[in-house]
């Protein structure tokens, strides 16, 4: 039998027992590897596509006695970007420090971190409050082998790799706010395209460039101190933040439901099994022993130390934020296809260009007809291009149209000089070989016939040629019509403008429709 928790309502004049219910309480710690070209305290490379392990290292960062740290400017000035995206406060002063802990790819035996002093304080987005944004340094990779003859080991080993030791990291923390596993997700999606915007970081969740861990604990609806917290890691897709946060709200529910106490304790996600699995207790803050970092000065952020915080929170690109808002004033877009365009800051980029070579092409005060052209433009960049690109394994920045030469095409379907179907063609050579839309379409003869009076000499050959339909028609058998217009398309070899031959089929037939 279980034993249900229920909440006794004395608001009534009697007692009712209704089975209580839980508030989640959600808070997200997300660390980003920051897209500098150097290290964070050393001149060794930041690549995290190079496959060869323990290249990239140096004395500095495998921490060679004698060796000091130097603070990479760069990263500095991107989590500054990050802070002021958010609305945060950057701090005039900073400070690094220590935490102290060993494990196999910590080469120092402490990382060198912020605690007292981040570089960033407060802020907020989609309505969630930002504790704090600091900097700090990655670790290297484990490797786990198990001693198979294909890894050439012999035995089980584990192996290091460094080159990521001393990458800088970004850490942002947030408060509580969250209440759903769905919000914490688009919380997530929104830091990821803020964080390209500003070119702080490429974050690519699958290279292990975004990292996301979430605190979650429940309470009963209404009180106001916390539950015990459970931090759930190994978070590896956006996909994963919902599912993981679904299953651990759940999981404590039960737990309490049947009056367990919730462990403080760290949890994995275990994708496979879609479940979180108890990894270790948690630590606590003074089990690390912060002490400042005496090899480093601290931060002077402020122009006095060389950082014009104002100028820097001018040069900020537009937000994804703002730029959705936008599009969906300027170009009348469905917001599925906007979220889709403004997700990649230069796909974003290209439409504007394309679209406005279409806006000077339509000229002024024309709202309604660019509105239309721009839609065109978007779905063939949303279906077309896409496809395209996911095929070749692709990004927008790679591709050889111009985007005056997008735009070309666009004003070719909008005015009717090519079928769709030929659009799709024409774009896919494009695409191929860079090529002008009006060279293909000239080379290839896809040019459409929309012309009455071209199309007119066909049309009454091909009523000559099939009475049967004819007459069939003129009975009133409309299928009869769709049989004589595939006919005139034969006849042109596709060229016709399947509408136009209509209009000239009827006219000539007496207008029985
Ligand atoms: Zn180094």
């Amino acid at each position: 039998m279980i034993s249900t928790l229920y909440r006794i309502d004395y608001s009534q004049n009697f007692v009712i027992m209704q089975p209580m219910e839980y508030e989640p309480v959600i808070g997200l710690e997300i660390h980003a590897e920051l897209n500098t070209s150097t290290k964070m305290f050393c001149g060794c490379k930041n690549d995290p596509l190079e496959h060869h392990p323990n290249v990239n290292i140096c004395p500095v960062c495998m921490a060679h006695p004698g060796t000091l740290p130097v603070i990479n400017r760069d990263a500095v000035e991107k989590v500054i970007r990050v802070g002021l995206a958010l609305g945060g406060e950057i701090s005039p002063y900073s400070q690094f420090d220590r935490k102290n802990y060993f494990y196999p790819d910590l080469p120092k035996g402490y990382q060198i971190s912020q605690y007292k002093y981040p570089i960033v304080l407060g802020g907020s987005l989609r309505g969630v409050r930002i504790t704090r944004v600091h900097l700090e340094e990655d670790t290297g990779r484990l490797q786990h082998i198990d001693g198979g003859p294909a890894s050439g080991a012999g035995q089980p080993a584990t192996l290091v790799d460094y080159n990521r030791v001393g990458v800088p990291l970004m850490e942002l923390v947030s408060e509580p706010d969250i209440r759903t596993a769905t919000d914490a997700r688009a919380f997530a999606e929104e830091l990821h395209e803020i964080l390209r915007y500003v070119n702080a970081s490429d974050a690519d969740m699958e290279k292990g460039q975004m990292r996301i861990e979430a605190n979650i604990s429940i309470r009963p609806l209404g009180e106001t101190t916390f539950g015990t917290k459970v931090e759930v890691k190994n978070i590896n897709s956006f996909r994963a933040v919902e599912k993981a946060i679904m299953y651990e709200l759940q999981r404590q529910e039960e737990a309490l439901r049947q009056g367990e106490k919730i462990k403080q304790e760290t949890r994995g996600w275990d994708d496979i099994n879609q479940c979180t699995v108890s990894q270790r207790s948690k630590e606590s803050a003074h089990d690390y022993r912060y002490l400042p970092e005496p090899d480093l000065p601290p931060l002077n952020l402020t122009s006095a130390g060389g950082f014009d915080i104002e100028t820097m929170r001018n040069r900020l690109p537009e937000l994804p934020m703002a730029k959705r808002e936008r599009f969906s004033k300027q170009y009348g877009l469905p917001s599925k296809i906007i979220s889709f365009l403004v997700s990649d800051k230069h796909l974003a980029d290209y439409f504007e260009q394309a679209s406005s070579e279409l806006a000077s092409w339509i000229g002024e005060n024309k709202e309604a007809e660019f509105q239309k052209a721009s839609a065109i433009l978007a779905n063939y960049m949303s279906s077309d291009l896409q496809s395209l690109l996911v095929a070749k394994d692709a990004q927008i920045t790679d591709i050889r149209i111009t985007p005056e030469n997008f735009a070309e095409l666009v004003k070719m379907i909008y005015t009717n000089e090519i079928s769709s179907r030929a659009a799709k063609d024409v774009l896919a050579r494009m695409f191929a070989d860079g090529s002008d839309p009006s060279d293909i379409v000239q080379e290839d003869n896809l040019r459409q016939i929309s012309n009455v009076s071209a199309l007119d000499e066909t049309v009454k050959k091909i009523i000559q040629e099939n009475p049967k339909p004819v007459e069939d028609y003129k009975k009133g058998k409309t299928v009869a019509l769709q049989m004589l217009i595939g006919k005139v398309m034969k006849e042109t070899k596709g060229a016709a403008n399947p509408e136009v031959v209509r209009e000239v089929l009827t006219k000539l037939l007496g207008g029985v429709q």
